[in-house]
């Protein structure tokens, strides 16, 4: 089939997806993003076949858009005259744009500390935003405004629009398309590294590979790598303990995007683990940033901290021995560099640039 005949962002995956009518499907393009070979890090941590997957060259600058595409399309099809949902910032930027292109006015409650300039990104589209006190330090709070959203939605016949399986597992079946496209780009990785805040990016990019596998397309099951931060480990410290639910208590990450204290998709991120031979681990913030920076500098790779994540996750696994020479790597670098303009003055604020005369050059 051409491209044309395939259709384009996540509707060249159509047939993976659940059914929408061709009227009803909206794209910006979304997907079909870059995965490129590492050219200097990954000989450094004794990764030497490690790739990079641009999640951060979105047309929002996050993966979320791959969700959004599918929820304003299920949204349309099924004749919702709004959507509304909850946000960390990337899902709520992506969904405001989407829902802008569709024409549906767009409801959302955002976490207290949201990055400024996600907050600007979202309303950019003229989206409707609440601030919600708590939201993102507090798992109860979390919970309560998920709750809440869901009942409104239901109410009003809106389209819920949460990024997570537990509230728009239709949706989420866009979230495959990364595995599609990994599986094209590369065959088969032995272990791909993801942020996990709610869990859903993971358990998506999981459930990809396992239908890939189902079928017979794909030898073998990816070993799944959670990453969290550690202010924020309630997942990949109930791992390590060999537990299967998420440990309670709230967040202390500054990692935006990840701080997600009551994961909405935990049982299937275990599930996930579990399946896939996979771990967890947990990261402190000073790393991931360190991770950023090194790819930006190194790599040439601009992406917010939790896109660095992973990175950080398999520079520590290499350390620990999780991960051999030969192994073939992916990180699912989740959003772009610009998404977090407060974090790129801080990368910047001790550059010297000297300011000059142009006939002193
Ligand atoms: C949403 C998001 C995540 C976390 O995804 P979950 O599905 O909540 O685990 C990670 N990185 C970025 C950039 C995101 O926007």
């Amino acid at each position: 089939m051409s491209a044309q005949t395939r259709g384009t962002g996540i509707w060249s995956y159509a047939e993976r997806l659940p059914r929408i009518a061709e009227q009803h499907r909206i794209t910006l393009g979304e997907g079909h993003t870059p995965l490129v070979r590492s050219c200097r890090i990954g000989e450094t941590i004794g990764i030497p076949n490690l790739y990079f997957k641009l999640e951060s060259l979105s047309p929002t600058g996050s993966y979320k858009d791959r969700i959004a595409a599918m929820m304003l399309s299920l949204a349309r099809e099924h004749g919702k005259t709004a959507c509304i949902g909850t946000t960390s910032g990337n899902a709520g930027a992506s969904i405001a744009a989407y829902a802008a292109r569709a024409g549906i006015p767009y409801h959302v409650y955002v976490q207290e500390n949201i990055v400024p300039s996600k907050l600007e990104q979202i309303l950019v589209h003229r989206a409707e935003v609440y601030r919600v006190k708590g939201m993102g330090f507090d798992p109860h709070i979390g919970t309560q405004v998920f709750e809440t959203v869901l009942a409104k939605a239901k109410a009003n016949n809106w389209e819920p629009a949460v990024t997570a399986f537990a509230y728009a597992p239709l949706a989420m079946e866009a979230v495959k398309t990364i595995s599609c496209e990994i599986h094209e780009q590369l065959g088969a990785p032995d272990a791909v590294f993801v942020p996990v805040g709610g869990g859903g990016l993971f358990a998506g990019i999981h459930k990809g590979f396992a239908e890939l596998h189902a079928e017979g397309s794909l030898a073998r099951l990816p070993r799944m790598a959670a990453c969290q931060s550690a202010g924020c480990a309630n997942l990949a410290n109930a791992w390590k303990q060999g537990l299967g639910k998420p440990l309670p208590g709230g967040s202390t990450s500054l990692i935006s995007g990840i701080q997600v204290p009551s994961p909405p998709d935990a049982d299937l991120v275990f599930a996930a683990l579990k399946e896939s031979r996979g771990f967890a681990d947990a990261l402190q913030d000073e790393d991931t940033w360190h991770w950023q920076e090194r790819l930006a500098a190194d790599e040439g790779i601009f992406c917010e901290p939790a896109g660095a994540i992973g990175l950080a996750g398999a520079a520590k696994a290499a350390r620990d021995g999780m991960i051999g020479k030969e192994d073939n790597v992916v990180i699912v670098i989740s959003g772009a560099g610009f998404k977090d303009v407060q974090r790129i003055r801080t990368m910047t604020e001790s550059a010297q640039v000297p300011f000059i005369e142009a006939d002193g050059m």
